[in-house]
């Protein structure tokens, strides 16, 4: 990512705003501008036929210096639609958080999944956008402020945000856990937007909790017990019982298999019984 910088720094002049200036991904920027020009209407066709104009200029130009001639075209073009300024309006609107930011990109998503805000330890906020959000205007905009909470969330140590705590998990279990709970903060960033309140804010860690707690493997059980026929997260197979347990079993239920599931309850309620009667 370092390699972006300084190509596509892009900030309005007239922002005076505490946060690092955007550096944005030069193919994310090309991209957007072709897709406006592609999709121009009509009445757009003052635009189209002065970014044509100055595509034109640059293919007189000796092959050199076209490249950088493009990217810089393009960077006019990108600020012509008004990105660049949606982008710095809204990160002021939570300058107050995200001042602590040591760097901000825009680099592109490959799909709707993966767009979204990260911001990593050290402070660094990306944001994973595809060129075909910036369009409406408008309803990037809302999308971005919502991001823009959270991102203002991982900077504020009362949210406590630690999304290592998915870490030693299987990846299963986080992959589902991971999606339960982006839904969850995504809704409570748009509930926050809609009311302006950060009133009943729940902390990761308390998001991370509820989450797991509905959809965890302590909530998924591992099968049903052959005996009490009750779902248990803690099923063994009889095969795997001590060969005192596995006999008295058995005898008591003589359609019991060696791969028949039954729960811990009911395998120490055998243990007890077994040390009673000997
Ligand atoms: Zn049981």
């Amino acid at each position: 990512m370092k390699e972006l910088k300084g190509k596509s720094e892009i900030r309005n002049s007239k922002s005076e705003i505490q946060i690092p200036p955007v550096t944005y991904d030069p193919a994310l920027i090309e991209s957007a501008v072709r897709r406006r020009v592609d999709a121009a209407s009509d009445n757009d066709s003052a635009w189209i036929a002065s970014y044509r104009a100055e595509l034109d200029d640059i293919y007189d130009q000796p092959e050199y210096g076209r490249e950088a001639a493009f990217a810089a075209l393009d960077r006019r073009f990108f600020q012509r639609i008004g990105i660049p300024t949606v982008v710095d309006e809204c990160l002021a609107e939570r300058e107050a958080s995200l001042a602590a930011a040591s760097s901000v990109t825009i680099i592109a998503a490959r799909s709707r999944a993966e767009e979204g805000v990260d911001v990593t330890r050290d402070g660094r906020m990306v944001l994973r956008c595809r060129p075909e959000s910036f369009a409406p205007v408008e309803e990037f905009r809302a999308n971005l402020r919502r991001e823009l909470i959270q991102a203002a969330d991982c900077f504020d140590p009362s949210f406590g945000h630690a999304p290592e705590l998915l870490d030693n998990m299987m990846p299963s279990e986080k992959e589902r856990i991971r999606a339960a709970l982006s839904g969850m903060w995504a809704s409570s960033a748009e509930g926050r937007l809609q009311t302006g309140e950060a009133g009943g804010r729940r902390t990761f860690p308390e998001m991370f909790d509820l989450c797991r707690a509905q959809l965890g493997s302590q909530a998924v059980a591992a099968g049903i017990c052959d005996l009490c026929r009750f779902p248990s997260e803690d099923i063994i197979q009889v095969s795997e019982l001590s060969p005192g347990v596995r006999a008295a079993l058995k005898a008591e239920f003589p359609d019991l298999r060696d791969d028949s599931p039954v729960c811990v309850r009911c395998k120490e309620r055998t243990e007890t019984s077994q040390g009673e009667t000997r």
